[in-house]
């Protein structure tokens, strides 16, 4: 390799994770770093020893991002992100294929840190998180990757503002990429839901609980309560077999396109009774086990209330707030279905909280399924931030 590549010598905990298939380095564990905002660098342990090719960001904690094991010149970088995306095409075509809508690239799950791109049906949704994927050559090789993948979708590019902040990049707006639809209707196992890139209230959805609002579906009957309902995701599946449904949010705007959602599916299946409730989750799960409600299935998805391992025991005092109200308030035999997205709360810690909420309510729950995210969300093994979602569903034994 030659030396026109900035090199970065990462100290033996940096090597040691790469080596364990890792893809991150955090910026305390390099041992040198000249480099732009971006660059493709060189990465070496103190030894002088080759460990690869990564993408670098001058602002984030996560200093080096991998692309490659082996090292790469940047004229080959284009080529490898080609591939990179050719596999995780790939790959949804094996796993989602029944689904007009999918998570296509997921960051450092399919090798590629830092660039997301969601399919909307006929619309993409890409977003860079990395001063690399922001890059104008970069995003080039993305955009036509994805137009010969592609060819009648058209692609937009929706901008975190906070991100862009972390990794000191200029604001921007969310903009079309590619032809002119920025707005579809999509469809997520039979239901159907509004999807809006780029007007004020941008529309969307958790691409990761595909799978998982159908075998919610599998279970719910009678009464039902969907918390933290977001835009209706569960709420609308539920509607299909249950015979009524309250779902709750505390975002008016978000409750808002849920209703919007409920019209495009009245007429079209089986819709039962729902009513959009804005409310605090707490108070509200409070209030109504005070008042004595009943309910034969509940879903509980709230946001990740563990954002770093510190927070984790905090987290868990809420996660065992809401499933300890909830499992009081199950009929014998109702099903709970129950969610945690925050990566820094394991499966065991999830599972042993629940069991206390379960010991507390004085209820014996079965477990009928343990599940992650749909399949077009990989998990990595070496990776353990790619397995973030857990979605418990179990059953109050009678
Ligand atoms: N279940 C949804 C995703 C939920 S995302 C789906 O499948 O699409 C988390 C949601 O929790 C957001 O819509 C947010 O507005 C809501 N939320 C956050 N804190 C809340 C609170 N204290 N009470 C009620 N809703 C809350």
């Amino acid at each position: 390799m030659d030396d026109s590549h900035p090199v970065i010598t990462v100290n033996q905990r940096g090597a040691a994770r790469l080596r364990g298939g890792h893809m991150w380095v955090y910026r305390s564990d390099l041992a040198s770093a000249e480099a732009t905002a971006g660059a493709l660098v060189q990465v070496r342990d103190e030894r002088g020893k080759r460990l690869g090719s990564a993408l670098y960001s001058s602002s984030s904690q996560i200093a080096i991002r991998l692309i490659s094991s082996k090292e790469i010149a940047e004229d080959a970088l284009p080529g490898v992100l080609r591939g990179r995306i050719a596999s995780a095409v790939e790959f949804r075509r094996r796993t989602a294929r029944d689904s007009d809508s999918y998570r296509v690239i997921f960051s450092e799950a399919d090798l590629l840190p830092g660039l997301i791109v969601d399919k909307y049906n006929d619309v993409l949704a890409m977003q860079a998180l990395t001063q690399a994927f922001d890059r104008d050559d970069l995003r080039q090789v993305v955009l036509g990757a994805l137009s010969e993948h592609y060819p009648d979708v058209s692609v937009l590019e929706r901008v975190d503002a906070h991100i862009r902040k972390l990794e000191e990049l200029p604001a921007r707006d969310s903009q079309l990429l590619r032809s002119e639809r920025s707005s579809t209707i999509f469809t997520l196992n039979g239901v159907r839901f509004h999807f809006d890139g780029l007007s004020g209230q941008k529309t969307g959805a958790f691409l990761d609980q595909r799978e998982n609002y159908a075998a919610a579906a599998r279970y719910a009957r009678g009464e039902a309560l969907d918390v933290f309902t977001y835009q209706g995701g569960f709420a609308l599946h539920l509607a299909r077999v249950c015979d009524s449904v309250t779902a709750v949010d505390s975002s008016r705007p978000a409750l808002e396109v849920a209703e919007q959602n409920e019209q495009l599916n009245r007429g079209q299946h089986r819709c039962g009774e729902i009513e959009w409730t804005e409310a605090n989750a707490f108070d509200l799960l409070k209030d109504y086990a005070t008042a004595g409600r009943q309910y034969d299935t509940i879903v509980l998805d709230p946001p990740a209330f563990a954002k770093t391992k510190r927070t984790v025991t905090t987290a868990l005092r809420g996660y065992k707030e809401l499933n300890l109200r909830a499992l009081k308030m199950l009929r014998p035999g109702g099903v709970l279905v129950t969610c945690s997205c925050s990566f820094h709360v394991s499966e065991a810690e999830f599972l042993e909280m629940l069991g206390s909420a379960a010991a507390d309510a004085g209820r014996v729950i079965r477990v009928l399924e343990k599940r992650g995210a749909a399949m077009d969300h990989p998990v990595l093994l070496n990776v353990p931030e790619t397995a973030y979602l857990k979605c418990v569903i179990c059953e109050v034994v009678p």
